[in-house]
């Protein structure tokens, strides 16, 4: 297949197949790179499904970068609830500030400037450039890495780097269309090329592709493995009342109420309350025992909540989850 004629199949795929997004919905060019860049911080670690909710709220909540700029902390947090990670909403207004302050409202189309805005890196840079700008890039998310890998066979380490990645995507050549050829090529990943059970009778790349000719569909596993940790949480209790503290400690949930805690080594994993949790953040798997305590310390930034006051707080699922196992509410 020339390039020319893989552009048209996987458009012409995208056409009659792609997802009706939020995201994607008609719109003006500035609102166009505003619902781009708030979607994109949203799927840097989430799925479609669960950002879909989450991204009406906010555009209906924050509607423009003028809005972001200025949005209280309060509301922006409330916005972004139960989507974790919340050092991207903290960058995505930071994002917004310096794109009023320095860029004149308008997000910058070039991926140098793109990527000194606060949690751009190269994958949403581009990705900013394809689909908010319509330039002729190729993000190289998931999606991509996997239909290049599966088209090519590559299982080796050292077949599968970005570097070696990057080269490859020439196979998809380009398209005048950029922003829906881009959205296209990772759409064919997330729907279509699936990690474990890929549908090729559907591909419209299916003719070129090495993987499918084997019958072998494995990819190499990624060499990142979850690290498990272990933790002490610290359940103090007054009246009904549980005490959280602001989590200055910790590089995750900077600044979100948490339970007091502290690693520990896995010999010390013991629970007064025989209650032990595991939770997955980032690339760490936590495996956390809950200990109730008698006496409390005195803790700067601390909080004593009960379970109704728990409604009216924004807290992140981490303390929920701890919260559930110790009360019902
Ligand atoms: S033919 Fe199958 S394995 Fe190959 S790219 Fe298409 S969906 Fe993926």
């Amino acid at each position: 297949m020339n390039k020319q004629n893989i552009s048209k199949k996987i458009l012409h795929w995208y056409d009659n197949n792609k997802r009706i997004l939020p995201w994607r919905k008609p719109v003006s060019k500035k609102q166009k790179q505003y619902f781009t860049l708030v979607s994109e911080f949203m799927l840097q670690q989430t799925q479609v499904k669960t950002v879909i909710p989450y991204f009406n709220n906010f555009i209906k909540k924050i509607p423009n970068m003028h809005s972001l700029a200025t949005v209280s902390d309060n509301k922006l947090m409330g916005c972004w609830e139960g989507l974790g990670y919340y050092s991207r909403a903290r960058n995505l207004k930071k994002t917004s500030q310096k794109v009023i302050s320095d860029f004149d409202g308008n997000l910058p189309n070039n991926l140098e400037d793109l990527k000194t805005l606060p949690g751009i890196g190269e994958y949403t840079a581009s990705a900013i450039m394809a689909i908010a700008f319509n330039k002729p890039i190729i993000p190289l998310d998931g999606n991509v890495e996997r239909i290049l890998k599966r088209i090519f066979y590559l299982k080796k380490d050292w077949e599968a780097t970005k570097e070696n990645l990057n080269v490859k995507k020439d196979f998809f050549g380009y398209s005048n269309r950029s922003s829906d050829y881009a959205q296209a090529i990772m759409e064919i990943g997330a729907l279509i090329c699936k990690p474990k059970l890929p549908i090729c009778k559907m591909c419209p790349i299916s003719k070129s592709c090495s993987s499918l000719k084997k019958k072998d569909f494995e990819l190499k596993s990624k060499n990142k493995f979850n690290k498990i940790k272990y933790f002490e949480a610290d359940i103090f209790k007054e009246k009904n009342k549980y005490l959280l503290i602001k989590n200055k400690k910790f590089n995750f949930l900077k600044n979100l109420l948490i339970f007091p805690m502290r690693e520990i080594n896995k010999k010390k994993f013991k629970s007064s309350l025989n209650k032990r949790i595991n939770i997955k953040i980032s690339n760490m798997d936590m495996r956390i025992t809950i200990n109730e305590k008698n006496k409390k310390k005195f803790l700067s930034n601390s909080l004593l909540l009960d379970k109704d006051d728990i409604k009216n707080h924004i807290l992140p699922t981490f303390t929920k989850k701890i919260f559930k196992s110790i009360v019902r509410y």
